[in-house]
């Protein structure tokens, strides 16, 4: 049963050590530091727990990092300038604006002003139109985690049939492409899914891989997958649970005890690809101080 459960925290602190030992070298080189930053818009509370998080996650591999938190009633074109400020200060490599934004900023207005080259989030225009054309690029860090836990838990990619359920920019659609671009560790055969598809269980019972991201709690349930199927689940909810002292606890998108009867190898949640998302962004980070994918 152990050896089924896909271990994203474990993961996770692997490849964080190996960026660690990375920023370590270019220290010891007496280079510049990883440096990245986060723009924050207004008080959202899971947006600054999200913000802190990065920052932590930063100071433990040796990235700086630093928040640039503006007030609520910030104007797109005060956060513009913002942007084009860190666009052009060359001691950040990397930065991100985290979402959501207040209702009066027109976020893709806002994402298409970040400068590609320090786009660590890949949300860009020109980061998505490289990944679909298979070219170097920052890849969005949902997706990048889900292919690092696949291939550091020795999944086949290749000839297999992935079926993707959800198709959003963040997690479904950059997922199917990148599973299914003629390179390593890809080369599926994958299968979209979304609210408007018809019979949906006739394509997950097929899925050699089932990756959830439909931000359903516990939608798909056993007799939906086959025998043997590798499961993704990308979903987190916040369900109440009194025997929890929390008062609560998180599920996926999969409901998880009967499916993992069913499957192959499984992501839990939490601890599956939940803890891989932060560390995406620091090896973005680290990839955008080596110049590594724009010269
Ligand atoms: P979105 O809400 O942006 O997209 C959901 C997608 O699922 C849409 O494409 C929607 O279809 C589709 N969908 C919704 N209901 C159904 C249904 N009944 N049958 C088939 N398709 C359906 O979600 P996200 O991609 O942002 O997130 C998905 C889940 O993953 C959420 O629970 C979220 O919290 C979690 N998440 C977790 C992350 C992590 O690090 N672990 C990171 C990001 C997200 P349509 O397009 O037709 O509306």
């Amino acid at each position: 049963m152990e050896n089924k459960i896909i271990d994203g925290k474990a993961i996770a602190a692997e490849l964080k050590k190996e960026i660690a030992q990375e920023v370590a070298q270019i220290i010891d080189k007496n280079q510049k530091a990883p440096h990245l930053a986060a723009v924050l818009v207004g008080n959202d509370p899971a947006s600054k727990t999200y913000v802190s998080s990065k920052e932590k996650a930063c100071k433990a591999v040796g990235i700086t990092s630093s928040v640039y938190q503006l007030s609520e009633n910030t104007t797109e074109k005060e956060l513009i300038d913002v942007i084009q400020f860190l666009n052009n200060d060359d001691e950040i490599d990397g930065f991100i604006v985290q979402l959501p934004l207040p209702k009066h900023i027109n976020p893709d207005r806002v994402i298409e002003t970040i400068h590609p080259a320090k786009d660590v989030d890949g949300f860009t225009p020109t980061n998505v139109g490289r990944m679909q054309l298979g070219m170097p690029c920052y890849v969005p860090a949902t997706p990048f985690g889900i292919v690092e836990l696949l291939k550091r838990s020795n999944v086949e990619v290749e000839g297999k049939h992935v079926v993707v359920l959800g198709r959003s920019n963040i997690v479904g659609t950059p997922i199917s492409i990148l599973l299914s671009r003629k390179a390593e560790g890809a080369n599926a055969t994958v299968t979209l899914c979304h609210s408007r598809s018809n019979d949906l269980i006739s394509f997950t019972k097929q899925a050699d891989i089932l990756i959830a991201a439909i931000g359903q709690k516990e939608f798909v349930k056993a007799d939906m997958v086959k025998k043997g199927v590798v499961i993704i689940d990308v979903g987190i909810h916040r369900v109440a649970d009194s025997s929890n002292e929390k008062g609560y606890k998180i599920v996926g998108d999969v409901d998880y005890e009967p499916v993992s009867k069913m499957a192959s190898k499984i992501t839990p949640v939490p601890g599956g690809v939940g803890p891989m998302t932060i560390v995406s962004l620091l090896y973005n980070t680290l990839l955008a101080s080596k110049k590594a994918i724009y010269k």
